[in-house]
């Protein structure tokens, strides 16, 4: 290499530092392409507003309440407290009905007396309490894996995980019905992202064979309950994909963990299969766990790492001292009183049998928690779900575009504490609702 040629290169090393460094500062350097000039919006002129505003006058113009946010003035349990009536409740997945439970409560509010009510900083720094370590260790032993970490929410841990561990290089494979919070990490992690299906591990495995070769390393993302239609992933089966593959698995237990298996320890119990042949279990603190947060559980080396490094958690303040005080007493109660898991799944399969026995569409409904009642124009559901709150019961409607349209249900989160009384009026009540409404429309 000739002196000229070397000096040439340092010239332009320094130019292209000065260059890095204008950026940096926010400075009048340019990207190389100009895009072209569009007239200028303000926020509110976005699209999605106009959108959004025309499906509530749509509602109101029917003389319809909004469902949504309706103030409580009690516990999300098997009953509900709204202004001053009480109703039947089916909205909230306090499955095993810990929230409200006096053991929770206790826990919790002696975490405030010790701890103070927040973490007030990241656990790396001062945020670390003994809880912390004793809720991770009881979440990775129920769990029968090495070990585990909590995050402040359940929505964060999917996204930071996800967008952590996996890059450009990447596959990222998902059921076509996971969680927005998986998606948003799909997304952050810059991976290539596939749906898959909804549960089709044959379409999933076509999709592996053609697109995996040509990627570093791939995950299968799936659910363990799936939250609008009450079904579970095939785990066994999913598990041999990953096998033929070479890929990962991450398992996202919100709605199964204190569901599914007989002590309520998720749908590798419940599958039986080995818990470390799936790589990343998921899960949320704020359903069974009666708290509010996630967590990620799986071998040492991989929690370790995630530990020092996951965006989510090292600049995020650690999980505050009374979440983490309930979520262990809810763990304690789920291990220590296992009849309150099977109490969940006969009262879920009563609930199921009797909607079928109107008559009524319950889906692809496994009669583990959640059960749909699926009613068809998103109009008519709201109707229903209305009539239903008018007589003392609290269902949610999922209507367009959360569920395609023609596929609006009323979601029936069930509780341990539901009686069969409360499930065989709530049952007859919706049937009632579905026939007057239909009636009405000529139906
Ligand atoms: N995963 C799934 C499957 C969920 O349904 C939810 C929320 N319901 C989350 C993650 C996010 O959990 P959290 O509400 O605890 O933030």
């Amino acid at each position: 290499m000739s002196g000229d040629s070397k000096e040439s290169l340092q010239d332009r090393l320094a130019r292209a530092r000065q260059a890095i460094a204008r950026r940096g500062s926010g400075s009048a350097a340019t990207p190389a392409v100009q895009s072209p000039l569009r007239p200028r919006r303000g926020l509110e002129d976005l699209p999605g507003i106009a959108a959004f505003e025309a499906q509530m006058d749509g509602v109101a113009a029917m003389g319809l309440a909004s469902p949504y946010f309706h103030a409580r003035h009690s516990a999300n349990g098997a009953s509900i407290r709204i202004d001053d009536r009480e109703l039947l409740n089916f909205s909230g997945y306090n499955y095993l009905g810990l929230s409200g439970h006096p053991e929770v409560a206790g826990a919790a509010k002696a975490a405030i007396d010790l701890y103070g009510t927040s973490a007030s900083a990241s656990r790396p720094v001062s945020g670390e309490i003994p809880l912390h370590g004793e809720l991770e260790r009881g979440l990775a032993s129920a769990l029968q894996v090495e070990d585990a970490l909590a995050f402040v929410s359940g929505y964060g841990t999917n996204v930071s995980t996800v967008g952590h561990l996996f890059g450009p290089n990447d596959l990222v494979i998902h059921d076509s019905l996971a969680h927005s919070s998986v998606l948003s990490g799909c997304l952050l992690s810059g991976a290539r992202r596939l749906a898959f299906p909804h549960n089709d591990v044959a379409a999933l495995d076509a999709l592996l064979a053609e697109h995996r070769p040509r990627c570093e390393r791939a995950v299968i993302l799936v659910e363990g309950v799936y939250s609008m239609d009450g079904d579970i992933a095939p785990l066994d089966r999913l598990i041999e994909m990953k096998r033929r593959h070479d890929a990962a698995i991450m398992v996202d237990e919100a709605h199964s963990i204190g569901v599914l298996g007989a002590h309520g320890y998720g749908i590798g119990e419940h599958f039986h299969v080995n818990r470390a042949d799936v790589d990343i279990w998921m899960g949320t603190l704020s359903k069974t766990l009666a708290s509010c947060g996630g967590y990620i559980a799986g071998s040492r080396r991989l929690i370790e790492y995630l530990r020092y490094t996951t965006p989510g958690f090292i600049y995020s303040v650690g999980l505050s001292p009374p979440d983490c005080a309930a979520a262990l007493a809810a763990l304690r109660i789920m291990r220590r009183e296992p009849e309150r898991v099977d109490q969940l799944r006969r009262r879920s399969a009563f609930f199921a049998e009797k909607i079928r026995e109107h008559r009524l569409d319950t889906g692809a409904s496994a009669g583990s928690a959640v059960v749909p009642v699926i009613i068809g124009a998103s109009m008519q559901t709201l109707r229903v779900a209305q009539r239903l709150f008018e007589r003392g019961i609290n269902v949610h409607p999922i209507i367009y575009p959360a569920t395609e349209e023609g596929k609006a249900r009323l979601r029936f989160f069930l509780s341990a504490l539901h009686s069969e009384d409360d499930l065989q009026r709530a049952a007859n009540a919706v049937a009632d609702a579905v026939a007057t409404v239909k009636k009405q429309d000529g139906a």
